[in-house]
């Protein structure tokens, strides 16, 4: 089954065509909304024309797209339709940036080809097993009520398909462990049983781990106190979204930079490392007890898998846990599934590559296969 799979942001559009393994097309409308593109109907006449000239003869299938937010309803992909669309828009208020350019790529596909069969794959979806507990902010019940303020956390196609991978390299049925993914945006989940059962991102995608230019958790006394200062809604946003993080503290929010900056001695960038693998060292020992006893610490995304300096000063503070890193291994580069970790770590350590394309594109072609009467 060829699938399109389509991650919409506001004013860009990123697609990969896949037949299973097989990346057909891949590419990124950026831009949206200025002159060239005009909207998201343009990107896509854009994307059919390159689509069209790689595929040749052969046609897409089905259309699998990235939703940020599933609210409480969604905890797996679903078929789309417009009652499905609708609901997607309604949970707009929840994910301002995200949602509504995922329901005007929806919308632009449905005018382009009403046949189409369409799937939404949500990144809170996986969270949807969190026991209450830990989904609970300690704040009167109205506020979930009225708001829908909650844990929902994020990532989660990113955490299903690599606690899949995990569980595979490990030869077990299921994964019981913690999942750290690290990149530009960075969560990590208690994962038991193959079930999330806590996850540092919240409400939003901004709490939890020190991020590329995100805070991760700070106390939100600052943010009272900041707006008594005279900062504004605007200001705090921008300052919690984009300026903190990697970037706030070594002024860049580039990993390798970062690294590299603290090899040749900056001391901002060596506090940077320090801080972020700390952060994540506490959450990692937090969930070892959330998960009743971890068999494995998987690192994932752009850092996790690649960043071997950013892993050992992880496991480096985690020396009350038994882990030990095989610093050879660590510092091998593979784009394969593998353990880091030494014969005499607690449990092993592993590197999982992610592909949320690739689990998008599976999810779809399952939703799709299901609905479809067999031939
Ligand atoms: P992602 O959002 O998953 O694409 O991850 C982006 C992050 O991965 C950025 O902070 C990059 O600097 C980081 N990254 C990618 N490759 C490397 C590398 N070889 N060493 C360190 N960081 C890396």
């Amino acid at each position: 089954m060829i699938i399109l799979v389509i991650n919409s942001g506001s004013s860009s559009l990123k697609y990969q065509v896949r037949d299973g393994d097989d990346v057909l097309a891949e590419g990124l409308v950026e831009r949206i909304g200025e002159a060239e593109v005009p909207d998201h109907a343009a990107a896509l006449d854009r994307v059919d024309g390159e689509v069209s000239a790689a595929l040749g003869d052969r046609g897409i299938d089905a259309v699998g797209h990235r939703v940020v937010h599933g609210g409480e309803r969604f905890s797996e992909p679903v078929l789309i339709d417009n009652e499905i669309t609708r609901a997607i828009e309604r949970l707009n208020p929840l994910a301002p940036l995200h949602n509504p350019a995922a329901v005007t790529g929806i919308r632009a596909i449905t005018d382009k080809w009403p046949d189409m069969p369409q799937v939404a794959v949500f990144d809170t979806a996986f969270h949807r097993t969190l026991p209450e507990h830990a989904w609970r902010y300690a704040v009167p019940d109205e506020l979930y009520r009225k708001f829908g303020i909650r844990r929902y956390g994020f990532h989660g196609t990113s955490h299903a398909f690599v606690a899949r991978g995990a569980a595979e390299l490990l030869g077990a049925d299921t994964f019981t462990g913690v999942i750290a993914h690290l990149g530009n945006g960075a969560s990590v989940t208690a994962v038991r049983d193959g079930e999330s059962v806590d996850t540092s991102m919240g409400f939003t995608p901004l709490e939890g781990l020190v991020m590329g230019t995100r805070s991760g958790d700070i106390d939100p006394s600052i943010l009272l106190f900041l707006l008594r200062e005279g900062y504004t809604e605007q200001d705090l946003d921008t300052l919690l979204n984009r300026n903190s993080g990697l970037k706030g503290l070594a002024g860049t929010n580039d990993m390798r930079s970062v690294t590299e900056a603290a090899d040749a001695g900056d001391h901002r960038a060596q506090r940077a490392i320090d801080v972020a693998s700390y952060r994540l060292a506490k959450y990692v020992g937090g969930y070892h007890v959330a998960v009743g006893g971890a068999q494995a610490l998987v690192f994932t995304a752009g850092i996790g898998e690649n960043a071997a300096a950013f892993r050992t000063a992880v496991v480096g503070k985690l020396g009350a846990l038994g882990l030990e890193l095989d610093e050879a291994r660590n510092g091998e580069r593979s784009r394969e599934a593998r353990i880091i970790s030494t014969e005499a770590s607690a449990f092993p350590v592993l590197v999982v590559p992610t592909d949320e394309e690739a689990a998008i594109a599976e999810a779809t072609a399952a939703v799709v296969g299901a609905s479809q009467p067999a031939a």
